[in-house]
């Protein structure tokens, strides 16, 4: 490649690079988000662009090498699009882990090469590129089978309660050791069998670590996945020699560490015990051990005469709302009651739902006006003298558990006291627990009723009966 050429390319690279920057600081807040995506996108055009134009400066461009790799964008466009389009927003969180899981084996696939095509020096520079192979495979295949284990728990196509191996903690120390010790042995013989050996080792600790999480801990498992898609992205950059895919992999990397950290203070979790596994995290209880009792029913025309004889209501909208698509009846509920001089008001907890805001963008939707919809720290307060509590498809960011019994899996997570207030109504279909696989002790309190059925059909009937 010509001097120029290079320099044109690391221009592209450098401005590619800021514009990502700026996406990420765009997505930070709501006003500016709209931009933040933007710049993602002519940066990623950018870099995309460069890339190909740089990699066709030699001396004998393959035609073939261009075809295959304009076909291969081609059809990657359209399956992403595609997917964008017609994704549900309850299905957005293990869409994204899937994506997690393609940047993972990206990286094993780079690393795979850089072993195949060994490098024409030898020295230090060659045990730099051999240490950059075996840890490239290493992280890539964490993410890869972590992502797909993320996926699966997600998409409730796997149990989202945690697998607890005995030995847990054991088998994941032992997994890192032997991961060091392979590192330093590839980098003095660089053989075909120690990498097998590393990439079936990192596939099954990635698959161990996110399974031995409970559903609780998913949200900051995401962020985390997200973070090690990065580094991933970051190591195969180093073995390509890319410097634009090493900085993008170090900006996903170290953002997404942040969201972890900032995630797991927000819901009272070690972070450290997350990354590790759920290191120090109790077993859940077998069924049977959890708090039950009998629980109270209520009919539509009662709790719409509770609503009507109401000065105060807070609603707790969760993942139910979602899955019902419930917004729309419960913005019209929310109208209806206002109009007759009800105080009306909302409790989000920061991980209802399946993604972070889940319930801010669905009420967003339906209109629901801003400043009625507040966060768990701005309503708990007020939740001992509201008359009545509305609980719409929610049920682990309510659980008395998580603030009452410290040997619960979800002991410690901040959750909106709804079991505070002078009456709590609760739309679900079943006595199901929720995503955490932990019963919820609520349903059995004086103070808490069941309305069961689909959450839209039945906040329906009750305008009905208004
Ligand atoms: P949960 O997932 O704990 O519970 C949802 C409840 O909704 C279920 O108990 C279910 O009961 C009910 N439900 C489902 N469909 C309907 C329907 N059509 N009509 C009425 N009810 C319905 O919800 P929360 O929002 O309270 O908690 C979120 C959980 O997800 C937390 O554990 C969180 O950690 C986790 N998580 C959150 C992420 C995030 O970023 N927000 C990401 C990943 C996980 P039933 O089946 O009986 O109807």
């Amino acid at each position: 490649m010509s001097s120029t050429a290079a320099a044109v390319a690391g221009a592209a690279y450098i401005v590619a690079a800021l514009l990502f920057i700026l996406s990420l600081a765009g997505l930070s807040k709501h006003e500016t988000a709209k931009n933040g995506v933007r710049f993602g996108i002519i940066g990623m055009a950018l870099a995309l662009g460069a890339t190909i134009w740089v990699s066709f400066q030699t001396e004998n461009p393959s035609i073939l090498g261009f075809g295959l790799l304009i076909a291969a964008i081609v059809v990657g466009a359209i399956i992403g699009l595609w997917r964008a389009r017609v994704v549900e927003m309850t299905g957005m969180p293990e869409l994204i882990a899937l994506l997690h899981s393609f940047v993972g084996l990206a990286a094993v696939i780079v690393g795979w090469n850089g072993h195949l095509q060994p490098p024409h020096y030898t020295g230090a520079l060659a045990d730099i590129h051999h240490a950059e192979v075996f840890i490239g495979v290493f992280i890539g295949a964490v993410t890869f089978t972590g992502s797909i284990v993320a996926f699966g728990k997600l998409s409730g196509r796997m149990s989202s309660k945690p697998l607890m191996l005995p030995g847990k903690n054991v088998l994941n120390v032992g997994a890192l050791v032997a991961f060091v010790a392979l590192t330093v042995w590839y980098v003095i013989t660089p053989s075909l069998v120690l990498l097998i050996v590393v990439t079936v080792l990192a596939l099954a600790l990635g698959w161990h670590l996110v399974a031995s999480i409970g559903g609780g801990d998913m949200p900051v498992v995401v962020s985390m996945l997200n973070s090690y898609s990065g580094w991933a992205a970051a190591a195969a950059g180093f073995l390509l020699n890319n410097d634009l895919l090493i900085v993008t992999g170090a900006l996903v990397g170290s953002s997404g560490a942040y969201l972890s950290y900032i995630m797991c203070k927000a819901m009272n979790r070690s972070f450290i015990s997350v990354i590790a596994g759920g290191f120090g995290i109790a077993a859940p209880k077998k069924d049977g051990e959890e708090e039950t009792g009998e629980h109270r029913e209520v009919s539509v025309d009662d709790a719409a005469a509770m609503l009507k004889g109401a000065s105060s209501v807070v609603i707790t909208p969760g993942y139910g709302m979602a899955v019902a698509q419930a917004q729309y009846p419960v913005a019209e509920l929310t109208q209806k009651l206002r109009d007759q001089g009800v105080d009306v008001r909302f409790g989000i907890h920061p991980v209802a739902g399946r993604l972070p805001g889940h319930m801010n963008v669905l009420l967003a939707e339906a209109k629901v006006p801003y400043d009625i919809v507040l966060e768990m720290d701005e309503i708990n307060d007020d939740l001992a003298e509201t008359d009545v509590v509305l609980v719409i498809g929610a049920n682990d960011t309510i659980n008395p558990a998580a603030a009452e019994d410290p040997s619960s899996p979800i002991a410690g997570m901040p959750v909106l006291r709804v079991w505070e207030a002078k009456n709590v109504i609760v739309f679900k279909r079943s006595m199901a627990a929720g995503y955490a696989g932990v019963q919820n002790p609520l349903f059995f309190r004086e103070n808490a009723s069941m309305l069961f059925g689909d959450a839209k059909a039945r906040v329906e009937d009750i305008l009905r009966a208004l």
